[in-house]
């Protein structure tokens, strides 16, 4: 259920309202922006009597909310979470372009990638350390090696890094990660998520493979119930009955999002094809459906890619890619940064 308030509700009209209603069990969320106020109610409600609360003077409207999911859903929170990296905002009309390849694979590697792309204009440096690979004797990552190479490749370029996490137990690895990224593999994996709300790292939550989007935005929920909600969501295609890409980009997802929820939406175009020649046209699409940042794997030679080497685009196909990018967010009133 959510309160709205009366621009005009006194102080202590509101703390005596919120004191009822903690007092018969239920927790608040409180959003303040700069037209609305407004306090999410969060436990049963059933037990609460919508006239009289209608009747108090400090309350516009009350409205009753039947999804499962308070702290990221809009109604609770009606302007856009703007996500801060190291000066890099993503949401609220501010884009971000997290590029690099889909694994770190050496020094000279991370850098030159890392460079290239910043120099194209992206904002955030991905590669994968730790890597969620469908067989078991595929390349796996250079894991703690990966992150120490990242780590360089940020103090090289001042790129902040994204990067994925499997398990809990790495957490303590991933302290000074910028982002940290939840793939779609592990985008149910409840205990991790729960992990990562105790943490204040923004956490970039990808869809699962065949995950609705209200599992996923119920997945949000899981990280944002446990205090982190800087929570940016990547859409990266969806598995479908289609064969001819890897995935299907699910770009409706891109607008309903929006409505549903504040929380910023990437696109990563890069999954959802498979196919390094389709990137571009995708990206565009994300950029024209409303998205808030794009992620997109840029390999310094594709072809010898110890992952997804055919999704990977070279350096200069990602500066073509920035070089169209740049106009149309103009166009769309969004500010790369
Ligand atoms: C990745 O970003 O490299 C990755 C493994 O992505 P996903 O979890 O979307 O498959
Ligand atoms: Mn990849």
């Amino acid at each position: 259920m959510i309160i709205i308030l009366k621009q005009t509700a006194k102080q202590e009209d509101i703390a005596a309202l919120r004191g009822a209603l903690e007092g018969s069990g239920l927790s608040i969320h409180d959003s303040k922006g700069t037209e609305t106020h407004i306090l999410g109610l969060i436990g049963d409600t059933s037990c609460v009597d919508v006239n009289a609360l209608l009747a108090n003077d400090a309350v516009e409207d009350v409205k009753r909310v039947s999804e499962g999911y308070k702290k990221a859903n809009r109604k609770f929170h009606p302007e856009d979470t703007v996500v801060n990296i190291g000066g890099h905002k993503i949401g609220g009309g501010h884009f971000a372009v997290i590029a690099g390849p889909c694994s770190v694979e050496s020094e000279e590697q991370i850098i030159s990638v890392a460079r290239d792309v910043k120099e194209s204009g992206a904002g955030l440096l991905r590669g994968g350390a730790f890597k969620p690979r469908t067989s078991p004797y595929a390349f796996q990552g250079m894991r703690a090696e990966g992150l120490e190479l990242l780590r360089k490749a940020r103090e090289a370029t001042g790129m902040p890094i994204v990067t994925e996490i499997m398990n809990t137990e790495h957490i303590p690895m991933f302290s000074d990660v910028d982002v940290i990224q939840v793939g779609a593999r592990n985008m149910q994996n409840f205990e991790l998520l729960k992990e990562l709300g105790k943490l204040k790292n923004p956490i970039l939550l990808k869809r699962g493979l065949s995950a609705t989007i209200e599992e996923w935005l119920m997945s949000a929920e899981y990280i944002m119930s446990e205090g982190n909600e800087n929570v940016i969501l990547c859409e990266r295609g969806i598995r479908t009955f289609e064969t001819s890409m890897r995935n299907t980009l699910d770009i409706s997802a891109v607008p309903m999002l929006k409505a549903k929820t504040h929380l910023p939406v990437v696109v990563d175009p890069s999954h959802a094809a498979g196919l390094s020649w389709m990137v571009e046209p995708l990206a565009m699409a994300a950029i024209a459906a409303g998205a808030d940042g794009l992620m997109i794997e840029v390999h310094n030679d594709p072809a010898h890619a110890k992952s997804d080497g055919a999704q990977s685009l070279t350096p200069a196909a990602f500066d073509a890619l920035m070089k169209k990018a740049v106009p149309a967010l103009s166009f769309f009133g969004k500010t790369l940064n």
